[in-house]
C-alpha cells in the first residue's frame, strides 16, 4: 500500500462499537484522513463488513467492550495488524431498559453501566497502558451525550452511566496531560442509528423527526456530524484541547427551559 496521506496518516485508530452508527462513521472519517483502523464491534459480522468498506488498511474484531478478555481482544488485534495504536475512539454504547424508576431491574442497570460505564474505564486503561508502553503520547475521544449533562425521566441507566463518563474523561484527562495524553469528549443529541431500534419506540423515524424539531437548528444530526467533531479532536487542531466535552447537538444543550423565547421545547415547525 503506497504511502497515505492526509491528518491522521501514519496513525493508528481503534474505534469500538464501530459496526454501526457514529462508530461506523468515524471509523470511515479516520480512514479517509489516512489512519488504518480497528472496528471493534460486540456484533463482529457489523464490524466485519464496515471494515471492509474502509478505503485504507483496516480489521475487524469481535469483542464486548465490558469484558478485560474483549478489550485484550481489540489492543491484540491492534498491535498484530498495525503494530501500535495512536488514537481510541471509546464509543460502544446502548440505551438500554426506558422504565420508570421504580421499574428498572438491577440487572437491567448493571448491563447499562457495565457497557457504558466499566467499557469506558476498561478501554480508557488499556490506553493508557499502551500509550506507557509505547512511550509515546495519544488521544482518547469517549462518546459521552447529551445525557451526561442534563435529566430525562426515562433514560436513567443510561443518563447515569453517561455521566459517569465524564468522571472517567476528566481523571485521565489529568492524568495523561503531562503524559502527552489528551482525553475528551463528544456528547451528541438526537442523532437517528440503531441505538434507538430496540427502544419500542413505535414509528421511530417520525417520531424521532419530530423530536428533532424541538432542537433550535430544528433537526436531528447526522453520524458524520459526529464523526467530524471525534476527527477534531483527535487532530493536531486540537492540540492545546484536553478534558473538554464538546457537545454536537443543535443547541439542544444551551435550550432555557424557563422562556419561550429560550425554547422551552416549544417549537412548533413554522416557528
Ligand atoms: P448504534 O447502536 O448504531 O451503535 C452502537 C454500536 O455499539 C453497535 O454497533 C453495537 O453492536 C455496539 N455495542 C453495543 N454493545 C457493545 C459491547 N458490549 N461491546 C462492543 N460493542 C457494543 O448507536 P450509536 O448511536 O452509533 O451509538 C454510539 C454511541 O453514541 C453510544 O455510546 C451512544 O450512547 C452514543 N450516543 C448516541 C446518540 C444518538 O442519538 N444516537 C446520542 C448521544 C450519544
Amino acid at each position: 500500500m503506497p504511502d497515505r496521506e492526509g491528518r491522521f496518516a501514519g496513525k493508528v485508530a481503534v474505534v469500538t462499537g464501530g459496526g454501526s452508527g457514529i462508530g461506523a462513521a468515524t471509523a470511515l472519517r479516520l480512514s479517509r484522513e489516512g489512519a488504518d483502523v480497528v472496528v471493534a464491534d460486540i456484533d463482529g459480522e457489523a464490524a466485519a463488513k464496515v471494515a471492509g468498506e474502509l478505503p485504507g488498511p483496516a480489521a475487524a474484531v469481535a469483542a464486548d467492550v465490558s469484558t478485560v478478555a474483549g478489550v485484550d481482544a481489540y489492543i491484540r488485534t491492534a498491535l498484530d495488524r498495525f503494530g501500535r495504536i495512536d488514537l481510541h475512539h471509546l464509543n460502544a454504547g446502548l440505551l438500554g431498559t426506558m422504565a420508570p424508576l421504580p421499574d428498572v431491574e438491577p440487572a437491567d442497570f448493571d448491563h447499562v453501566i457495565a457497557v457504558n460505564l466499566r467499557g469506558v474505564f476498561l478501554g480508557l486503561r488499556a490506553a493508557f497502558r499502551r500509550y506507557r508502553e509505547q512511550e509515546s503520547g495519544g488521544a482518547v475521544v469517549v462518546t459521552a451525550s447529551i445525557s451526561s449533562l442534563r435529566g430525562a425521566a426515562d433514560q436513567l441507566p443510561y443518563q447515569t452511566s453517561k455521566h459517569g463518563v465524564l468522571g472517567l474523561v476528566h481523571g485521565a484527562a489529568m492524568y495523561g496531560a503531562p503524559r502527552g495524553i489528551r482525553v475528551n469528549a463528544v456528547a451528541p443529541g438526537l442523532i437517528p442509528t440503531g441505538i434507538f431500534a430496540a427502544s419500542g419506540l413505535a414509528d421511530r423515524a417520525a417520531t424521532l423527526s419530530r423530536r428533532g424539531r424541538t432542537v433550535p437548528m430544528r433537526r436531528v444530526g447526522t453520524v458524520d456530524e459526529i464523526a467530524g467533531v471525534v476527527a477534531f479532536l483527535f487532530s493536531d487542531d486540537a492540540s492545546y484541547v484536553t478534558g473538554e466535552v464538546v457537545s454536537a447537538d443543535g443547541g439542544a444543550f444551551m435550550v432555557n427551559t424557563v422562556v419561550r423565547s429560550g425554547g422551552s421545547g416549544a417549537w412548533t415547525p413554522e416557528d
